[in-house]
């Protein structure tokens, strides 16, 4: 049997993030009539979504601190204004199953994902689905049984036929067989690929979709790979953009993942 590579958690990885030019920003001041505005924002991000807002209204002559004019946003749905604030996310240790869901995120999410057709998945690794592990986990605590569990057995070996059939479809590796060949032979060979197989995809994503990325899929109703990944997104959005995303309730759900709600929904 083909030794297999297991995945049990994602890997999320901020690639990029704003940052203001800030001889810009004193120009426009100066030339706006406000060359005293400051603010007290923990990241640019931040700050773009602060000073967007107050293009809106032109008050850049004091009122509200940093984090209650982020919390004024939320709470009246100002979220147009999120959109200036955008992140570069590297997802790593996800299934295809998984990014079949995400990409299905149209407006504001930008993703590119490593292609089936082109990169040699002789080495791939498996996703082990939540449910799946958990049991197994569950069996190794429990001495009585020891070993593995019918379901994570079941679950091994029909990852590894899987594998054996795709290098066999696959054939030994050729330096003679032009690339065209090559394609045609591994976008055939992927066909048996389970939809539990690793892939890794960037992700390109501004606040206000963020946000909605996060109320569908860190919710008890979606899937528990994606759900696990939603709160791992929230984690990090949440150390980038404390305000922005400042208002999310997480309520322990029995597989160590959270329903995370909020109050301003679809901002
Ligand atoms: C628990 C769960 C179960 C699901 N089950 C299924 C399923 O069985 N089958 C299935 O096909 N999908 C399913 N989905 C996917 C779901 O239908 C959405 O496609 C996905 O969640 C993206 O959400 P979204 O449309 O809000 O996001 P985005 O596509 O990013 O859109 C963001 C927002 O923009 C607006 N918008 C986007 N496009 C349009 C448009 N064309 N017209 C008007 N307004 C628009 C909407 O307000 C939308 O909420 C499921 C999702 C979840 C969370």
């Amino acid at each position: 049997m083909t030794e297999l590579r297991l995945i049990t958690g994602p890997g999320v990885y901020v690639l990029a993030r704003q940052s203001i030019d800030h001889g810009e920003l004193t120009r426009f001041l100066h030339d706006t009539g406000f060359p005293h505005w400051t603010t007290d924002s923990p990241c640019d991000g931040e700050s773009v979504v602060e000073i967007a807002g107050r293009v809106c209204y032109r008050s850049f002559n004091g009122g509200r601190k940093h984090d209650d004019y982020v919390r004024h946003i939320l709470e009246v749905g100002h979220g147009s204004v999120c959109e200036h604030a955008v992140w570069t996310l590297l997802i790593t240790g996800v299934s295809r199953t998984l990014t079949h869901e995400l990409v299905r995120h149209r407006i504001g999410l930008s993703p590119s994902q490593e292609s089936q057709r082109y990169v040699d998945a002789s080495g791939v690794a498996f996703v082990v689905p939540p449910r799946v592990l958990a049991e197994q986990q569950s069996w190794e605590r429990d001495l009585r049984f020891g070993g593995h569990c019918p379901d994570y057995a079941d679950w091994l070996s029909a990852c590894s036929a899987a594998l054996n059939c795709y290098l066999r479809l696959l054939g030994p590796p050729s330096d003679r067989m032009d690339r065209e060949k090559r394609k045609q032979i591994t976008e055939a060979a992927r066909s048996v690929l389970p939809g539990c197989a690793e892939t890794r995809i960037a992700l390109t994503g501004n606040a206000r979709a963020m946000r909605n990325l996060v109320e569908l899929r860190a919710s008890k109703h979606a899937d528990a790979e994606i759900r696990r990944l939603g709160c791992a997104i929230l984690d990090v959005m949440q150390r980038e953009a404390p305000n922005l995303f400042a208002d999310y309730q997480r309520t322990p759900l029995p597989d160590g993942t959270f329903d995370v709600t909020t109050p301003h929904r679809k901002v």
